[in-house]
This record gives structure tokens, sequence and C-alpha cells, in this order.
């Protein structure tokens, strides 16, 4: 974990109310793991907002907006404006330098054996799982289910968005008004990609975890084997690295520091009922 004052590449909106920000952060940004993520000193907030490192790169800045001219490796965020944080950090311009502290948490693991690896991603939960696709895309088939409301907000469509190439990645877009891809939600389409997957990974609002729970629940009669489901929580965080135990949740293992011992748990390890998100 390092903190670190650090340039800013770019930013730019790279779908309605998202932002994707390049930041020369060359520690994080070697150090860094899927599902791990960084909190951002936003103006003269006390708290720090944190956000999922969304991929790692050298030269993936926006064309024509590096304002450094250099080349120093560099994590990105891939954010949504919801409020005064991230509304500060929407309107930081590339030259100017945030305070950052990272990577933190533990992120998503691999199991040796899985080759088929199913994403489903709800909104913006989309960040980190771009990062996991970065990293396992030489070794593995991957399936990315995005939900998302409109087909503006889905991350395909975005074409400044990334440099990954998406050959070997199956992308499979659901909007809940059917303007691209089928209409409904990414929890309505996930069975139908269960049989193929070994191992799947989630990100998404509180709702989507929880339909994916009571899918889970189901298996037995149904049949339907949800396999082993790793998720990232965004619970609202105070210190980000387990000194204040703000973001405690209880789980079938105990007590548990979203920051410290997550963002990322087995989804049938969470007691949902009584995590607020
Ligand atoms: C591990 C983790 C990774 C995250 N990754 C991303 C990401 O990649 N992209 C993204 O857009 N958002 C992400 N979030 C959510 C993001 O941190 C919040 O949207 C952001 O903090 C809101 O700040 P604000 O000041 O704009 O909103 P406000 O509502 O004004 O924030 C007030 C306070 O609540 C906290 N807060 C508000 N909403 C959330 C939330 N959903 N989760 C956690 N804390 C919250 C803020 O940190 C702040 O302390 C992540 C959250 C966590 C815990």
């Amino acid at each position: 974990m390092k903190q670190a004052l650090c340039h800013i590449s770019s930013n730019a909106e790279v779908m309605p109310g998202i932002h994707l920000m390049w930041i020369e952060a060359p520690d994080i940004a070697a150090a860094g793991r899927p599902g791990q993520f960084i909190t951002v000193r936003c103006g003269d907030f006390p708290l720090r907002r944190p956000f999922s490192i969304h991929q790692v790169g050298k030269d993936n800045v926006i064309a024509g907006s590096d304002a450094t001219g250099t080349k120093q490796p560099q994590v990105a965020i891939l954010f949504k404006v919801t409020g005064k944080g991230t509304l500060w950090l929407s309107q930081r311009e590339a030259g100017e330098r945030i305070d950052i502290i990272g990577p933190l948490g533990r992120g998503f693991t691999i199991p040796p054996r899985s080759k088929n690896l199913l994403l489903v991603a709800g909104g913006i939960g989309l960040a980190p799982l771009v990062f996991l696709m970065q990293q396992a895309l030489s070794q593995h088939q991957i399936t990315l289910i995005h939900g998302a409301s409109t087909a503006v907000q889905l991350y395909s469509n975005s074409s400044q968005l990334s440099t990954i190439s998406y050959q070997r990645v199956q992308f499979i877009p659901v909007t809940e008004d059917g303007s691209a891809g089928q209409k409904g939600r990414a929890t309505d389409i996930l069975p139908d990609f269960l049989d193929r997957a070994d191992q799947v990974y989630a990100c998404g609002p509180v709702g989507m975890y929880k339909a994916m729970t009571e899918m889970s629940s189901r298996a037995k009669r149904s049949k339907l084997k949800l396999k082993k489901c790793q998720v990232s929580l965004e619970v609202r965080m105070g210190c980000g690295f387990g000194a204040c135990y703000g973001c405690t949740i209880d789980t079938k293992k105990g007590l548990r520091q979203v920051c410290r011992d997550g963002p990322v748990f087995e989804l049938d390890d969470i007691i949902w009922q009584e995590v607020s998100l």
C-alpha cells in the first residue's frame, strides 16, 4: 500500500455521467491486482473515496488528452458521478495531481484449473471486471454479461474506453429498456451461461447479488447450479485500510472488514440481510 501524489494523464466522460481517468502511478500499477482498489482524496472532503482499479497500462490514455507527455505506468478508474466527491473528481483535468492510496484490499482469485470465466456486471460494476479480463485474457475464455439501463451505458458502445482486445471475449449486452441486446437484467440471462462456466465473478448493485443468491439456493431443486461466485462489495467505507471498522459486515465466517478482508467475497458467505450497500 502506497500513498502518492500522482499526475492525471487524462479524464474524459466516456458514457453519460461516467468518467474514465488515467493516473500515473507506477507502484500501484505494478502491484495492483484485479478486484483491488485505490482511495482518492477528493478536494477537502475528509473521507477518501474508494474506486476499483479498472485497468493498468502504459499508453492507454484517451487519444489527444495526455497533457503530461510521459509514459509512466498508469492505473485507470472508471467512475460514476453520484455525489460531491465524484463530481469534484470528474472536474479534474490532465496534468493536475491527485492524492491516492493503493493498492488496497483483497481482489479476485482465479482457481488454477478454471478455463471458462463468466463475468457478470451490473452498470458501473463493470469497473473491476475489466481489469480481471485484462489479466485473464491470455489464458482463459471469457464471457462478459453487462447489464445497463440503456444502450449508451454499455461498455462496448464506448469506443474510447479500452485497448483490450475483445476477440477472445464473448460480450453479452442486456439493457432494461431493450435498446441493445436482450431486454431485462443481467441476472435474467445468467442461468443460460452457467453450465459452461468454471468460475463466476460479479460486481453490481445489491439487488443483483440478492437475485444471484436466490438462484444459488434454488440450485438443488432446479438443477441450476450457480458455480463458485466471487463478488465485489461496494459498501460505504471510512478509512479504506482496516483502521476504523466502518465497513464491517457479518458473514458466515464471522465479522469481516470489506476494505481489508474484501472487497471480494464468496457470494454464499455473505449474510445479505445484514448488508446495506
Ligand atoms: C471497494 C469499492 C470500490 C468502488 N469502486 C467504484 C468504481 O470503480 N466506480 C464507481 O463509480 N464507484 C465505485 N465505488 C463507489 C464509490 O466509492 C462511491 O460512488 C463514491 O465514494 C461516492 O462518493 P461521492 O462523494 O460522489 O458521493 P456521496 O454520496 O456524496 O458520498 C458520501 C460518502 O459516502 C461514501 N459512499 C457513497 N456511495 C458509496 C458507495 N456506493 N460505495 C462506497 N462508498 C460510498 C463516500 O465515500 C463518502 O464517504 C466503489 C466503492 C467501494 C467500497
